[in-house]
């Protein structure tokens, strides 16, 4: 890079018109075209609902909870920036409306504020402002990405538009530039892509004295001059700001979707940072080119109990798609709801896969339809890989039919069973409150030696991340490793199971942690890597 700059540079992605445009994959983008030009960059979301954080909120709400090593339970975009950068994020990259107030109430109970009318403006906006800064102290950082979750003219996002107008005339324009994400819709009858939807968003963004530095523009079609030119003039914008970003194959072409649109030099003009490096993405189209080439094509089974909501699995789904590109293999996934299994139909539901994966999950909801279908993978050796809950229904699953407990269950789900094969984690036991109180984060596993798990990993020592408050219970390990399923990776400091394997089968492995987390486009995880290629193989040799 010719200049390093000086100080830490910010930029803030805002959405209008309506939700799901794809911020995160936007902010996501962004920062992956800077990275790839040599800058440190870190992506941030502050989201303006009044929970402290989404691990109390059901899947169907946002989408899947992601946790970060440091034990964060987060919105499902914290996922999107690590695949697309490769790096790790932390608690401190996801900010809520509900933390920020707990923050400043704590303060004014302490006395900071005495004397004062604790207000929106200044105190809750002064304490956003000091969020969007806090990744900085480290010094890691050249430029901040912060997207702002919601909609502009959302009630609750005024005080985010709030900080971001202080934030902006305090530092300057070539320090912080905000990018705006919005729709451009088509009208069939007319045949026209319509640009006012857009020119209200920004005009509410002028009420609050915001003015975006760049468009960018979700279309089904693409964007003429005229439509460029009409929505520069009307939106106070260079016409070069104006971005396209057409609907994408997958959500990985983006990032080479706004190179084309020159969205990195656009930005980097602005803040006024150098921009001799080409972007280094040969990796990146490495792995695209295999994602659309493939060579071998295999169907994988996601049985869970949100099955309607795709976004419940986010991080799975691409584990699965990084899995499949690395393999040249095509990946189709099949949601299947676990509430409709049964030990009768579970042949037929499954008969067509080449591989079982049952999701995590809480609650009894679903609970005997995933036991069935690891019956079915045990037995007819289709590849299972079990994931948090999936492991715990798979050594129910194991307790039932095979050392013949029949009354074997997890106490989450039958407190009162003899057989408690899954119980409650020792530190649990004195828990009331729901809030960000599971095992949460990343601790450390030791593999047995010789044991499938060891190859798949090519080490003896993995970190991987938790979120359970139950777990196997030690008393029938000996029984369940005498009939066949071993306990392979073992918590060192208080001797918990993490995963087991099933001996003589294929590939039956499942864990207590999630692997989906630490799976990125550059780093897929191995455990997904070599399941896809069980798969593979199964597909090869049965005979259907
Ligand atoms: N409900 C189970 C537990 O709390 C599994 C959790 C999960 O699958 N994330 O231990």
């Amino acid at each position: 890079m010719e200049s390093s700059p000086s100080k830490t540079k910010y930029i803030f992605v805002t959405g209008g018109v309506t939700s799901s445009l794809g911020k995160g994959i936007l902010a996501a983008s962004l920062a992956k075209l800077l990275q790839a030009r040599g800058y440190r960059v870190t992506i941030q979301k502050f989201d303006p609902y009044i929970n402290v954080d989404p691990g109390t909120l059901n899947p169907y709400e946002h989408g899947e909870c992601f946790v970060t090593e440091d034990g964060a339970e987060t919105d499902l975009d914290l996922g999107h920036y690590e695949r697309f950068l490769n790096v790790r994020t932390s608690q401190a990259n996801n900010v809520t409306t509900g933390r920020i107030y707990s923050t400043v109430i704590q303060k004014e109970r302490r006395g900071d504020y005495l004397g004062k009318t604790v207000q929106v403006v200044p105190h809750i906006t002064d304490e956003i402002k000091s969020r969007f800064v806090k990744l900085a102290e480290s010094g890691d950082y050249d430029i901040i990405i912060t997207e702002i979750g919601g909609t502009v003219g959302d009630i609750e996002s005024l005080p985010y538009v709030e900080a971001i107008r202080q934030f902006k005339w305090e530092l300057g324009a070539y320090d912080c530039l905000v990018v705006h994400l919005t729709l451009i819709p088509y009208l069939k009858t007319s045949e026209e892509l319509k640009t006012k939807p857009t020119q209200h968003s920004v005009k509410v963004l002028l009420e609050s004295g915001v003015q975006p530095d760049i468009l960018v523009c979700r279309t089904e079609y693409p964007l003429n001059k005229a439509i460029r030119r009409k929505l520069a003039l009307f939106c106070n914008v260079k016409i070069n700001a104006v971005i396209e970003a057409i609907d994408a194959q997958t959500i990985y072409d983006v990032p080479l979707h706004m190179l084309k649109e020159n969205l990195d030099k656009v930005v980097l003009a602005k803040l006024k940072l150098a921009t001799k490096n080409e972007p280094q993405l040969h990796d990146w189209k490495a792995f695209l080119q295999k994602l659309k080439n493939p060579i071998t094509e295999v169907s994988i089974g996601l049985v869970g109990k949100y099955t309607e909501l795709p976004d419940a699995y986010k991080s799975i789904i691409e584990s699965l798609k990084h899995a499949g590109a690395h393999n040249e293999c095509k990946v189709n996934i099949d949601l299947i709801s676990s509430e409709f299994i049964t030990d009768e139909n579970v042949g037929e539901k499954l008969r067509d896969l080449d591989g079982l994966l049952v999701a995590p999950g809480f609650g009894a909801r679903g609970i005997e339809g995933k036991i069935a279908a690891i019956r079915y993978a045990r037995e007819q050796k289709l590849p299972f890989l079990g994931i948090c809950l999936g492991m715990q229904c798979a050594v129910i699953e194991f307790s039932r039919n095979v050392l013949g407990l029949s009354d074997a269950h997890s106490t989450e789900i039958d407190p009162d069973t003899k057989n408690p094969v899954i119980y409650l984690m020792e530190g649990q036991r004195e828990v009331t409150h729901k809030g960000g109180t599971m095992r949460l984060g990343a601790y450390p596993c030791e593999l047995k030696r010789g044991s499938k798990v060891q190859g798949i990993y090519g080490g003896h020592s993995i970190l991987e991340r938790h979120r359970h408050r139950f777990e196997f219970n030690n008393r029938y390990r000996k029984d369940m490793e005498k009939a066949g399923l071993k306990a392979v990776g073992i918590n060192p400091d208080l001797d918990l199971v993490e995963i087991v394997e099933l001996e003589g089968h294929p590939f039956y492995i499942a864990s207590q942690f999630h692997p989906e987390y630490s799976s990125t486009v550059l780093t897929p995880h191995p455990l997904f890597v070599h399941f896809v290629q069980a798969a593979n193989l199964f597909k090869q040799i049965i005979d259907r």
